[in-house]
């Protein structure tokens, strides 16, 4: 299922000449594709009929081939968005500090496992208390991550989030979350000793409620001696704190298995939306069209990384694009026009150094500057064909941080320094010692900078050789 990608791509790129019979083919080997990936065959069949019918409006015997491309193209493209589209948006809770004083809460007594035990209930409206979210999910899924990821998406939004740790199953569960939480600055309730999840879930709630927390978030265990007790657990906590929006946690790469798991959770969690997780890695998961279709639930969120931030809402538009490999050009352009280079000093002389076949150390600090500007790299790369699979082979964090190393290993450089060609290290190079010192980074290290900066100065000084009138997109003058 790997491959569900590679195969709509091949599909897609089967067409030569744009004859019918080339174009009954890819739509054959696209349902088929998508028919291994076990999407529903319902929505198959509509997808092709769709396909089929848009092809017979908008496509004319005036178009040449490469027109033909391009609209096949979009068609497909639109089509397989509708599929994981769920036109909805991720839940916006209502904050507590607006909603009326006037709400009030009551105390109920209900019986878990034999036990009585006593839960305070929303008496008005359903939305004037706490927002519980749950987490469900197999081991492993990227529960525990995408909790913190959650609190940290709607901290930044101005909610008051808590953190409940209601995995007692997994050694040190408790320890990750808490960790996670700290590094984030979020509230979190956990215990080292009590061994009863739904116990703890219950206390979490119940004081998160009580300091009138806006987002409580609910983490539980993944897995079980057997598969039963796990469900039986999911649907005690459940009862027990009642929450708002339950999330099921997906591996983006889990493929096959997608809809059995989807479907299994959806049975006894009845969860009301997916985030999918591990999206930066090689499998671009077709599965989750399968999770989407067997659920009928929405992907509000997918998880980009291991890192807090690498978390985004789910855009079918951007997924679809990767899944074919299109490369998500309209993104990267938006992405760049927002730096607005154009009106950057900084940025027009380095482009008029390189109209020079000059680049300084410091026109390179301007550059990697900018890259960095951009974003987090993968989501650069993966707008870019072919860039994602180099990116993921480096990984992201590493660049990143590479990158800005380097930004910071020039900081200690001085202006005579920066604004020279680098030819001074090499005469002088007590320098790079000294550079090394004002940075705290190896003397290797330096060197690597400088040699890095070598390179794009030479590739600076042909590009300026072959194209004397000036560089592409400069600013002229
Ligand atoms: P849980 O057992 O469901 O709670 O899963 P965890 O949150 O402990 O995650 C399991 C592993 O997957 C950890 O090593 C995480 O760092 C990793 N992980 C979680 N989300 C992502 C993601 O979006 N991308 C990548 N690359 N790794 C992730
Ligand atoms: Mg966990």
């Amino acid at each position: 299922l790997a491959d569900l990608g590679s195969r709509l791509r091949g599909a897609l790129s089967s067409v030569e000449s744009g004859s019918d019979d080339e174009i009954n083919q890819m739509i054959k080997d696209i349902c088929s594709a998508l028919l291994e990936a076990d999407v529903n065959i319902k929505l198959v069949v509509r997808l092709r009929d769709n396909i089929k019918n848009k092809i017979k409006s908008e496509i004319t015997a005036h178009d040449n081939t490469m027109n033909k491309r391009k609209k096949l193209q979009k068609i497909i493209y639109d089509e397989l968005c509708g599929l994981v589209d769920s036109h909805e948006e991720p839940p916006k809770p209502k904050k507590l500090s607006a909603q009326k004083k006037s709400a009030s809460t009551q105390t109920v007594t209900k019986t878990i496992n034999g036990k009585k035990v006593k839960v305070k209930q929303n008496s008005g409206p359903s939305n004037i208390s706490s927002y519980v979210i749950m987490f469900v999910g197999l081991q492993g899924s990227g529960k525990t991550t995408s909790c913190t990821k959650l609190a940290v998406y709607y901290k930044k939004r101005g909610y008051k989030v808590g953190l409940v740790c209601a995995d007692t199953f997994r050694a040190g569960a408790f320890d990750q979350l808490k960790q996670n939480a700290i590094k984030a600055s979020i509230p979190y309730y956990g215990s080292y000793l009590e061994q009863d999840p739904v116990k703890i879930a219950h206390e979490g709630v119940e004081k998160f409620k009580d300091e009138k927390f806006d987002i409580i978030i609910v983490d539980t265990s993944g897995r079980h001696r057997q598969e039963q007790q796990l469900f039986d657990e999911m649907v005690q906590i459940s009862e027990m704190v009642t929450p708002d929006q339950t999330i099921m946690v997906m591996d983006g790469s889990i493929g096959q298995a997608a809809e059995s798991q989807a479907k299994a959770f959806k049975d006894s969690a009845n969860f009301g939306s997916i985030i999918l997780t591990k999206m930066d890695g090689h499998a671009k998961g077709g599965g989750a069209i399968s999770a989407v279709a067997a659920t009928k639930t929405p992907i509000i969120f997918m998880g980009t990384g291991e890192h807090i931030n690498d978390f985004e809402p789910f855009k079918p538009s951007t997924f679809i694009s990767k899944l074919l490999g299109i490369g998500d050009l309209q993104g990267l352009i938006e992405q760049v026009q927002s730096l607005n280079l154009q009106n950057d000093e900084n940025h027009k002389k380095t482009l008029e150094n390189i109209k020079e076949g000059k680049f300084t150390l410091r026109d390179f600090q301007n550059q990697l500057n900018n890259f960095m500007k951009m974003g987090p790299l993968t989501n650069i790369a993966s707008m870019i064909p072919g860039m994602s699979n180099i990116m993921s082979q480096v990984g992201e964090e590493e660049t990143s941080e590479k990158i800005k190393n380097m930004i910071f290993i020039m900081d200690s450089m001085t202006t005579e320094e920066l604004e020279s060609d680098g030819r001074l290290f090499v005469d002088q190079p007590s320098r790079i010692i000294r550079v090394a010192k004002g940075s705290g980074c190896p003397a290797v290290e330096i060197e690597m900078v400088l040699q890095q900066h070598r390179m794009m100065s030479t590739m600076a000084k042909s590009a300026a050789a072959a194209n004397p009138d000036g560089v592409p997109g400069g600013a002229g003058g």
